[in-house]
């Protein structure tokens, strides 16, 4: 080892998904089956490309004024960044700053242990109950800050909001930031929540539900004084951080609400239906309320059929193993049609499966 690796700031970094570069049908990333509103194509098609010699508005304020129009909430209230990935990084290196541990599930989004390790911060995980389930009693300890996702990830599963509430409310003395990538599928926001607790911080992206994922844009919605302490921080790090294009696509994806909602919409359905026909394929799938499925099969090894798919039906999905897990596979739920030649494959391999010794051939 050279004597300037000990120096080094080594993490294990997060892995994202595949994104190849081949077609093929990918169900392995959440990202939205259909096209972002038309309004973006519209506003990129006209923009004035000589402005990009410019710098972009530092403070992305166009974005900022949409997200407080449509919130109905202050422009100070309002933090955007590159992703939520970007925002939430932001957030555990200006919040969680305290020698005790903050808190999260155990399994759930695989970024925060690294956030946390990457900037040092002392963490504990609460295990999640043999449903799946967030233990909302579990978070009603001493700590240095709280984070998860509602619908957690990659469970799907949603925290009602009283029990959000109650984790925020018996936990003044810290931040808790929920994590809401996926509410748009599921039910009610902690943003309802926002003027009653000043601890809270909730976060969304226009990755999933806005169909955005390509233009990196997420947001935080809290009071004033948290979002001031979160521009002071990544005005320390980069003040650029949101290019004129992806502020612009922001915009008009926040202004067509129809859009968005009848996306939503056909996503919910074509959820609904997808658990059903993976059931009648002998699937057990939790009760997902995101734009994605978290299923085992108690015959076959999901591991081999997550491998299956990818070699011989070019399907990915996506699969982590680890313990508690290594029987489930996550689906994002795609198009009709891409759900269509998912279940039909397995239609036709399942049974193929049970018959073959190795799979791989
Ligand atoms: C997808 C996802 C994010 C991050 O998405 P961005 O593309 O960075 O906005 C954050 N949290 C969870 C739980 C997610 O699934």
């Amino acid at each position: 080892m050279k004597a300037f690796e000990k120096n080094i700031r080594k993490v294990e970094p997060y892995v994202p998904g595949e994104q190849p570069r081949q077609t093929v049908i990918k169900l392995n990333t959440n990202e939205n089956p259909y096209p972002p509103a038309p309004g973006v194509r519209r506003v990129l098609k006209g923009m004035d490309t000589d402005r990009f010699r410019l710098y972009p508005d530092p403070a992305a304020g166009d974005l900022v004024a949409a997200l407080a129009g449509y919130y109905g909430v202050g422009e100070d209230q309002v933090f955007v960044g590159v992703g939520s990935d970007d925002v939430l990084s932001m957030c555990f290196l200006t919040f969680f700053n305290s020698e005790k541990p903050i808190l999260f599930p155990d399994i759930t989004y695989s970024f925060y242990k690294v956030w946390a390790d990457l900037y040092r911060i002392p963490y504990e995980c609460c295990p999640l109950d043999e449903d799946f389930c967030i233990v909302k009693e579990d978070y009603f300890r001493e700590n240095g800050g709280i984070i998860f996702p509602n619908p957690n990830a990659p469970t799907g599963l949603y925290l009602e909001l009283s029990e959000v509430e109650g984790i925020i409310g018996r936990n003044r003395d810290v931040i808790v930031i929920v994590d809401e990538a996926y509410v748009d599928f599921a039910g009610r926001s902690a943003l309802e929540l926002i003027e009653k607790y000043d601890n809270l911080i909730v976060v969304q992206t226009f990755s999933k539900a806005r169909s955005l994922a390509g233009m990196r844009i997420g947001y935080a919605i809290s009071n004033p004084l948290l979002i001031r302490y979160l521009n002071d921080a990544k005005y320390s790090f980069n003040s650029y951080t949101m290019s004129q294009a992806a502020i612009a696509c922001g915009v008009e994806a926040v202004k067509d609400k129809a859009y968005f909602e009848e996306g939503i919409r056909k996503i919910i359905k074509t959820r609904e239906w997808a658990k059903g026909e993976l059931k009648r394929l002998g699937f057990s799938c939790l009760d997902s309320k995101a734009n994605f499925i978290f299923a085992t099969h108690p015959k076959y090894d999901v591991k081999k059929m997550f491998e299956v798919l990818k070699d011989k039906a070019r399907i990915y999905v996506r699969y982590w193993g680890g313990e508690r897990i290594e029987q489930y596979i996550r689906i994002t739920v795609g198009a009709k049609e891409d759900m269509d030649a998912l279940l039909g494959f397995l239609e036709g391999y399942l049974p193929a499966m049970e018959r073959a010794e190795d799979l791989s051939d």
